[in-house]
């Protein structure tokens, strides 16, 4: 079944019409399915997750999730930045359960809730640490529990490996699978990596330069190994 859904959807980020990020844009995500999403810098792609995140709408067309239009960020849809935006002063288990809180979730059950994703994240150990007290892996997966806290339908990834190196990489891409297959959520997943779209995605859709559409799609001979 399909959980998100854009028809023929267009952005422009100003009053002129000729002068598109993206067009024409039409793309489904199955449930389950993990899409990764290539193309070269600055042809929309973050503008594309920030259309199915509901943070920005599209000048022209529809984007529809469980045949609702998108209208404003939903915990339903979690996001991961390259940059992982956590709170300085708060610690791990804090950065994990501030969303919880904010969805009036009671104090027990979102501790358990953090705990049991702090733990799948590996980052139980650390779970009293700041921020500042962490490597950019580590902070990634704090960033990533946050999101899965939440048991998002959907999780948008907007390059979130890109500021590691090659080890780290690794294993967060490991991770990510892990988590994938066992939390069987959506995910869409920005790389500039072709290598990592091509081992990581269920589904891979390549679009051109700005203003960006979709050039081609093709799906992978994914098998599950690990
Ligand atoms: P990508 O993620 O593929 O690098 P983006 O979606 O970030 O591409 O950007 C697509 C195009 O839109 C780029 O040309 C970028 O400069 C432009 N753009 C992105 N955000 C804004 C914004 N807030 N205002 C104006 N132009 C923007
Ligand atoms: P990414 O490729 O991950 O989108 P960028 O460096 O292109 O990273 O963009 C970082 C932020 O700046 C994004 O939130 C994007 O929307 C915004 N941005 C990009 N280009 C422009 C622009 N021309 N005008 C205003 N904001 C922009």
């Amino acid at each position: 079944t399909a959980v998100v859904a854009l028809k023929d959807v267009s952005l422009s980020y100003n009053s002129n019409k000729d002068d598109n990020a993206l067009e024409h844009i039409d793309l489904t995500l199955t449930e389950g399915e993990f899409v990764c999403l290539l193309g070269p810098s600055g042809c929309g792609k973050s503008t594309l997750l920030k259309i199915i995140a509901g943070f920005i709408s599209p000048t022209a067309g529809t984007a529809v999730m469980d045949g609702e239009p998108i209208n404003g960020a939903d915990w339903h849809r979690g996001v991961v930045f390259q940059q992982p935006p956590l709170y300085p002063w708060l610690n791990v288990m804090e950065n994990v359960m501030f969303g919880l809180k904010m969805r009036n979730i009671p104090v027990h059950e979102s501790r358990r809730l953090a705990e049991e994703y702090i733990d799948k994240v590996g980052l139980r150990e650390f779970r009293h640490c700041k921020p500042y007290e962490l490597s950019g892996g580590m902070k990634q997966r704090v960033a990533i529990a946050r999101s899965l806290v939440n048991k998002p339908r959907v999780l948008l990834m907007d390059e979130p490996f890109g500021a590691l190196d090659a080890l780290t990489r690794e294993q967060m891409q490991i991770l990510v699978r892990n988590i994938w297959w066992d939390s069987k959520c959506t995910i869409l997943f920005i790389t500039h990596d072709v290598d990592e779209a091509l081992s990581l995605g269920t589904r891979v859709i390549v679009m051109s330069k700005r203003p960006g559409r979709i050039l081609r799609e093709l799906k992978t001979e994914f098998t599950y190994k690990i």
